[in-house]
Formats: C-alpha cells, structure tokens, sequence
C-alpha cells in the first residue's frame, strides 16, 4: 500500500473515497475556481508561515522521485535546524511536513492551515505526520499554525502577529492508539472491490467528497434529504430505512409546520399563499423603496490597512430605487481592485441611497453585518451608515416565515430559490443565463482581479459582476411586485 498523507484523510472521511480516488479517478468532479483558489491560498499561507522560522532549507517537490526527495530530507537532518516540506515515509504513507524544527536534540513539527482556528479534522492531519516522521527520527511538539483573527494589517504584514500558534502534542500524541488500525483497514479496502458504503452526512463532511455526482446519482428529487429542519443524521436515518420520496415522508415522519408544507405543496403543486400575512408584512414600507445587495470578500492574508484575516470586506453594491410614481432607478458601484474599497463604497452609497423610505435587502443581517463593519471603520460616516439600519426590512421573511411558499422552493428560503419558483420561465431573470451565478463565484473573482494583466478580460470580468449584482436587486424588486400583487383585494 502507498498512501500520501491527504489520501490517509480522505480515506478516514470516506474508504470508499479512497478506493474511488486509487481505482476510479474518472467518476471524480473536477476541482472548481473556488476549489482552486482555496489550494492556491493555502500555498500562499504556507510559504508566508515560513518566514516564522528563516533560513530554513527546502526540500523541492519532485512528482517522480520521492525517494529523492526522502535522501535529501535525511541529509538535511543532519546539518540544518529548520527544514521546510521535509518528506518521510514509513508503515506504506509518504509526508511531507510543512516546517521542521531542530528543538535540542528533538524536531518540532509546525503544520499550516489557511484556517482561522485549529480545527477537529487538522488532528488526525498532524497525527499521521507524527506517526510516519516520529519512526525515522526523535519528535518534540506538534503545532498548528492558523491565521489569527484578531490581527489587523497596518503597514507591511506582521508575520508574527498574522499567525497564531496552538500546541496540539497530546491531541496527536492520542490519536496514535488508532493510527494502525485505520491503516490496517485502508489496507483491507484497498486490496478489495468497491466498498459498499452508504452515502451520509460523511458526503460533506469534513469535506464536500468529488466523488458526490457518482455516489447520489440514484437519488431522487426532491427526496427526505431535502427536508428543511431535520438533522442530517435522521434524513440520512430515513433514507436509509426506504423512506426516500416525500410520498414516503408524509405517510411515515412526523413532520413538523414547515415540512409538512413542503411536503404538500410539493404534492399537490400548489403554493401555499397566506395574503393577511403578507399584507401586515408589506404595511409599513416606505416609498422611496429602495433594494440593497452587496458582493464581499475575504482575503485570509490582508492586503490593505485595517484588514484582517477573513474580515468581510463589500467591494460592490447593486441599488435599485423605486419610486411612488413606478419609476425604477438603479445605480450600481463596483470599486477599483487595486485600492482598499470601502471608503469609496460607503461615501457612494451614501449619495445613492435615498434620505428616507424603506430600504430591503434579502437576508437583511449580512447587509446590515457590513453596514455596521463599514461604521466600524469609517469614524466620518458612521453616524450616517448607521442611521440607515433602522429602515431596512427583511425580503426573505414572508417566505422563510412561511407566509408564501411554493413547492420549488424545496425548503430553502435563498434568493436562488425563491426567484425561479416564482418566475420560472422569464428569461431576464434567470440565474442561468449569468456568467457568475452566484455569490461565492463573485466573492473569489473580485480579489484576484487585480491579477489579471488582460485588460480585455479583465473588463469582461467587471461586467460580469455588475450584471449579475444588479440581477440580485432586479429580483428583490419583482419579488416584491409579485408579493404585493398577491394581496390585492386584501386589507393593506
Ligand atoms: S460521495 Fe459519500 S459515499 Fe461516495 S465516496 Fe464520497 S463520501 Fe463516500
């Protein structure tokens, strides 16, 4: 058997994902932009965690030759302190640890995540590095290297205060108990047909598996996986146990308000319409109404003053303003990539935005989340920004209090549900017919544009984002015409 360190993980979270990984490559998704990109920060992380202990040596990557790569490693123990990718192998595993260092006559293992804790799944990471390099020479501590939050940038990057350190010795050191046992099971797999393993929570857990699209092909939909409120554990529990259509639901699991009028509609195709409700909803909007969405990102090494790692940073917003005679305006902001957005964006949108009447947004806690970040860090508007907060509504409360619910919406209540199921065929308002379709793909466009040197492109990229920001307060608008039209007639 010869395992890397990544294939003992995914077998721990899944053996059937190893098997498939070793045997049958081809039924895997291809990694997407943001798998993509999250690999390309780790590297970044990773080499800037290195500057914690300089003057290390590093043992390069060779696809072909670890072997080569394990002589040089041990070479190197012999001469340096700090050593970066050491590469070991034993017991049929081959490691490579992200930073060694020489602590008396004892090694230290640092490993590095781009994360912003130390988190469950990073032990047995750590514990098979221990495992495999504590056989070939004497180990100290283990630690973690994770970014540290409570870091903000201020001038050049203060590498010590970017990273924060935990000692995680004993939670390795614990892990090792169980580290033959799950080799010597890995060993059984792998020697074996495709292992018959349930799908389960295990799918996405601690990672979303690439072999998904293989293993759920057989899964109808709508089926008990998609019932909103129920734990994974149970939906899985049911599937499992036949109860897999909602069919199957409504004569078997005791469903609770919410299910049970997912389940109907989607049975009887037939929507579910509360028009008092939704009248008291809509009695104290305002006109000028105004419909706000920001687009934000998170860098997880900061690149700007006042910036820390993960922070939640808007970079664009899309407003369309309605006005009591009908008329619809719309203004938008994208910022420059190249310079810290916010300052920009708030005064902008403190022009766009109109002194008074309703202002909704979709989720209304992340937009009002970056109203008050935005405060936060801009002392000269903060009594503006924040003056706003007490005229946002929520659009998503009608459906996600069930005052309106379709059978499409399949128990979530997202943007991208609702809009669909309520216009199913209207071209203009199809997600589908976007370059980006949805937020996470333009959370990681936005901050890597500035790496872009094809100004064709890199225009192409900008439109993209405009279009499909000013998509998000297109379909709060219509969502709204379409609820109020639901409660003509009614008492509003
Ligand atoms: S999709 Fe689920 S069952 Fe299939 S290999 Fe991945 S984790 Fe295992």
């Amino acid at each position: 058997m010869h395992l890397s360190k990544s294939q003992y993980m995914r077998g721990l979270q899944c053996p059937k994902a190893l098997w498939l990984f070793k045997n049958r490559k081809d039924l895997a998704a291809e990694p997407d932009r943001r798998r993509l990109n999250l690999f390309a920060t780790g590297h970044r992380v990773g080499d800037l965690a290195k500057q914690l202990f300089p003057g290390g040596v590093e043992v390069e990557y060779r696809q072909s030759d670890y072997q080569g790569m394990i002589d040089e490693t041990a070479r190197l123990i012999g001469s340096e302190k700090v050593i970066y990718e050491g590469s070991f192998a034993s017991g049929g595993v081959f490691v490579r640890a992200d930073i060694l260092v020489r602590n008396g006559t004892v090694w230290d293992i640092y490993e590095v995540k781009a994360t912003a804790t130390t988190k469950a799944v990073h032990k047995p990471d750590v514990a098979i590095q221990w495992y495999v390099i504590g056989n070939e020479i004497p180990l100290g501590r283990a630690y973690l290297v994770h970014l540290h939050t409570g870091y903000v940038r201020d001038g050049e990057l203060d590498i010590r205060s970017l990273f924060a350190i935990d000692d995680i010795t004993e939670d390795v050191q614990a892990e090792q108990a169980s580290i033959e046992s799950n080799l010597d099971n890995l060993k059984v797999v792998l020697a074996g047909s495709e292992p018959d393993i349930p799908i389960g929570t295990h799918c996405n857990n601690p990672y979303e598996c690439d072999f998904h699209g293989y293993c759920w092909r057989d899964v109808p939909y709508p089926s008990v996986l998609d019932l909103c409120r129920l734990n994974g554990n149970k939906k899985f529990e049911y599937y499992h146990n036949g109860i897999v259509t909602y069919e199957d639901a409504k004569n078997h699991i005791d469903l609770n308000a919410v299910q049970t009028l997912q389940v109907n509609t989607a049975l009887n195709r037939e929507p579910h319409i509360d028009t008092e409700a939704i009248a008291d909803y809509l009695r104290d909007v305002s006109y000028p109404i105004n419909f706000l969405d920001f687009e934000t990102f998170q860098d997880a090494i900061p690149r700007f003053d006042g910036q820390g790692p993960y922070k939640i940073i808007p970079f664009q917003y899309s407003l369309h303003i309605l006005h009591e005679n009908g008329d619809l305006e719309h203004k938008e902001f994208l910022a420059d990539e190249a310079e810290d957005p916010r300052l920009r964006l708030a005064r902008h949108l403190l022009e766009d935005i109109t002194a008074k009447g309703t202002i909704f947004a979709f989720h209304q806690s992340f937009e009002i989340g970056v109203i008050n970040g935005l405060a936060r860090h801009i002392d000269r508007y903060a009594a503006q920004l924040t003056a706003m907060i007490g005229r946002f509504k929520d659009l998503e409360i009608p459906f996600n209090r069930l005052m309106y619910y379709h059978p499409d919406f399949h128990g979530s209540f997202s943007i991208k549900s609702v809009l669909p199921a309520l216009f199913p065929r209207d071209p203009e308002l199809d997600y589908k017919n976007m370059d980006i379709q949805s937020g996470d793909v333009a959370m990681d466009i936005f901050p890597h544009l500035h790496e872009i040197d094809n100004p064709d492109e890199k225009a192409a990229m900008r439109e993209s984002l405009l279009a499909y920001c000013r998509l998000d307060t297109l379909a709060m608008v219509r969502i709204w015409e379409s609820l109020s039209k639901t409660t003509d007639g009614a008492d509003k």
